[in-house]
């Protein structure tokens, strides 16, 4: 029976986080599938909290490697963690979250232990004891299924594909492992992030909020209404705490430095040659729905539309709902409704 290990970077409070609990979802619907029993492997500064969560999600064994040095990310304390575990738990199959912190770590251990890594895994299914991973090629247009006979296979599964499960702590103990940290040359000094108002790509959000090139366009008064259009879009995001993405057309304009949405940047666009998010919906206002475009909204689960033209992209097979309006006039009566709620 192969052993299958989840293993998790722990958050700065010491518990497992939402992706971290996803990978544990993941890591668990093997378990069930192959018969095998559930080990975690943690990677922290203090193990106590996180270990009590993988006792409640029924934890078989949890090894740990504990202390101030694998507090924060850093390549070497990270993947050296992570290769003790591996090799201490001997684990045929790891399953971790897709963080930023796994992605950069993961993939060096896996090759120190002989075996392979597989990122942006969507899916995980087990028939006859064969695993499979499923994951998107070539901008999300081609959707593979792999299968590896080469051990340990260190798979890193994308935030937000499995639901993340919960359980009430309860008591286990921790294989602690010990690590020896080479001299350190990197040193976390601290995190500098934009203030949580100003930060407009919302990963977790239930609402993906689209603009397009519409909104800095010439309308129907014979002007441009670039700075109402910011304030309407602005407030929209605030009232409904929705992710902001952009068309390509737009983000473009506002990197060629014209007076347009100063908030907008590439880290915005959303499609074919910007990000494909995941959100239950989205709502996308002045974009004409254009494939390279609304490839990007292919995990998006109900899209609806606002724009003036009735034969816009999104009116061909591309959203559930097309609003043939003035997306001025609708999202400053939405805006408004939202400011009542509050
Ligand atoms: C190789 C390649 C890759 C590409 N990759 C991407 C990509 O990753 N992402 C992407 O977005 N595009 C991409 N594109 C570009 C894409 O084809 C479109 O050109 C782009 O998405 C158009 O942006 P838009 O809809 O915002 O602008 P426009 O086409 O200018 O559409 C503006 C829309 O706003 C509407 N509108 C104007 N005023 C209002 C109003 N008051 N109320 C309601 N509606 C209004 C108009 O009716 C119009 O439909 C790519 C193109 C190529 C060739």
């Amino acid at each position: 029976m192969e052993t299958i290990l989840v293993l998790a970077f722990l958050e700065t409070d010491g518990s497992l986080g939402k992706a971290g609990r996803e990978a544990v979802t993941a890591g668990r619907s093997l378990c069930d599938a192959l018969g095998a029993s559930l080990v975690f492997g943690l990677i922290g500064e203090s193990l106590t909290t996180a270990a009590q969560q993988a006792g409640g999600l029924g934890a078989n064994r949890v090894f740990g490697v504990a202390g101030p040095e694998f507090a924060t990310a850093r390549y070497v304390t990270d993947a050296l963690a992570a290769e003790a575990i591996c090799r201490t738990a001997q684990a045929a199959i790891v399953v971790a979250a897709g963080t930023s912190r796994a992605a950069r770590a993961l993939p060096g251990a896996a090759h120190r232990l002989g075996g392979r890594v597989d990122t942006h895994v969507t899916g995980l299914a087990a028939e006859s004891g064969t695993i499979s991973v499923t994951r998107w090629y070539y901008r999300q247009r081609m959707e593979a299924v792999l299968q590896r006979a080469r051990r340990p296979w260190v798979i890193l599964v994308d935030p937000g594909c499995f639901a993340a499960c919960d359980a009430a702590a309860a008591p286990v103990s921790i294989e602690a492992i010990p690590v020896q940290v080479p001299a350190l040359r990197t040193t976390v000094t601290g995190f500098q992030s934009p203030a949580a108002d100003a930060q407009t790509i919302r990963p977790d959000a239930e609402l993906l909020f689209v603009a397009g090139a519409g909104w800095t366009k010439v309308q129907s008064d014979g002007k441009a209404h670039a700075p109402e259009a910011a304030d309407l879009i602005l407030g929209f995001l605030r009232g409904a705490k929705a992710s902001l993405g952009g068309s390509k057309s737009l983000v473009d304009l506002s990197g060629e430095g014209q007076a347009v949405l100063p908030f907008m940047t590439h880290l915005n666009q959303i499609g074919q040659t910007g990000a494909t998010p995941r959100h239950p919906k989205g709502l996308a206002t002045c974009c004409h729905g254009e494939e390279p475009h609304t490839v990007g909204w292919r995990f998006i689960n109900e899209r609806r539309a606002v724009n003036l033209d009735p034969n816009c992209g999104w009116a061909r097979g591309k959203a559930d709902v097309l609003y043939v309006a003035d997306a001025f006039a609708v999202m400053a009566k939405v805006n408004a409704l939202l400011s009542n709620d509050q």
